[in-house]
């Protein structure tokens, strides 16, 4: 089946291979009688995929030994409350802003959080920026500090993750890395908490996965609610209460479909960066080369998930996005905060699919110059 290229930001495009096996096992899983959403979470068969998809993700993130896997409901905006209720024991939390979701996440802390400080913000730069790590104000004693590693909106990214320590700070860092997970490897060594909710780059909305050090568990506020808790959750494998079963199946065999990627040498999440890196150029490249369209990101900080892009001509708008729905190149429209258009080229999009954006984006030009 030929189906279209989907720049959806989210629920977003999921492996053909991925689709057509789930719909192959839906009536009947591996003999079993039942479909994946019918099954007991407790049962033999539920707990199996639960642990493969454990153990693949565990593998394929490279996470050590001494952090947790959660599969938890509520997805980012829902962690963002559930983050403070259970780090923010010492009152304080600081966050760097460096797009709507960092700014979506202060909001939320300020509930729970006694003093939620601004360490840096991008604000003043639109968010086309991540202020340098030297002007960052941390502050002495906090709970953590917050930061988005890629801004889904304003497409800025973090392609390093800062060394809190080396500025002075003994938190742990907590990383929304929503629209970044498995699309390159992760340093734990820098990081105390990482979030996200599923619908990008791993399976369907409705599962959040939830990586966290184990020396950060059993200091929930009183107020957190019990399958919120994040040792509950632990403790229980997840199974505190009923977990996504389907999401966590579909997120299970994408994590199969990553770990059989191959490029050259590299396999799994090594390879997904690989070709996640060729397929940015690919798209940066063919905006900044033409008089058409603009990305305002600065270089160092350029989203390899989301790419947001503006025609200087907007009144092109609507005919840019039908013409590329005749093409079969769906969702390009950008968010209704920012405007403009937004490609979203996480795994599952292929280079070929960025290349027949680029060729679509160079005869649109051609033909309204
Ligand atoms: N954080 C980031 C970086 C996101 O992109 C999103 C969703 N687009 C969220 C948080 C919120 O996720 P959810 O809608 O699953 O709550």
């Amino acid at each position: 089946m030929n189906r279209p290229y989907n720049f959806s930001a989210g629920p977003a495009a999921i492996p053909a291979e991925v689709l057509e096996l789930a719909a192959s096992e839906m009536l009947d899983w591996h003999g079993s009688g039942m479909g994946v959403m019918e099954m007991s979470h407790r049962g033999k068969e539920f707990m199996s995929i639960y642990e493969q998809a454990e153990a693949d993700l565990r593998e394929l993130l490279a996470v050590p030994a001494n952090f947790k896997i959660l599969f938890m409901q509520g997805g980012g905006l829902a962690e963002n409350a559930i983050v403070p209720m259970n780090l923010a024991h010492l009152g304080t939390a600081d966050f760097v802003l460096t797009g709507s979701w960092s700014q979506k996440s202060l909001k939320e802390a300020r509930k729970y959080v006694s003093e939620a400080h601004v360490a840096a913000s991008a604000e003043d730069s639109n968010f086309t920026a991540i202020p340098p790590t030297s002007s960052w104000d941390l502050s002495r004693g906090a709970s953590y500090v917050h930061l988005c590693t890629n801004e889904t909106i304003h497409g800025v990214e973090f392609h390093e993750l800062p060394d809190l320590k080396a500025l002075g700070s003994d938190a742990p860092l907590v990383i929304d890395f929503s629209s970044q997970v498995a699309s390159r490897p992760v340093d734990w060594s820098r990081v105390g908490l990482a979030f996200g909710g599923a619908q990008k780059n791993i399976g369907p909305a409705g599962l959040t996965i939830v990586v966290v050090r184990e020396d950060l568990l059993g200091h929930a506020l009183p107020v957190c609610p019990s399958a919120f808790d994040y040792k509950i959750v632990a403790d229980n494998q997840s199974m505190f209460n009923t977990p996504p079963t389907w999401g966590i199946y579909v997120a299970g065999l994408t994590f199969q479909w990553l770990k059989r990627q191959r490029e050259g040498e590299l396999s799994g999440i090594a390879a997904m960066e690989q070709r996640n890196i060729a397929k940015a150029e690919l798209l940066y490249r063919s905006i900044d080369q033409s008089q058409l369209y603009v990305n305002k990101v600065a270089a160092n900080c350029r989203s390899r998930m989301n790419i947001p892009f503006f025609l200087r001509n907007e009144a092109l708008n609507d005919a840019f996005l039908a013409g590329a729905k005749e093409r079969g190149l769906l969702q390009l429209k950008g968010h209704k905060s920012v405007g403009g258009m937004r490609a979203s080229i996480y795994n599952a999009m292929p280079l070929a699919g960025v290349q027949a954006l680029v060729d679509y984006m160079h005869a649109f030009e051609q033909q309204h110059a």
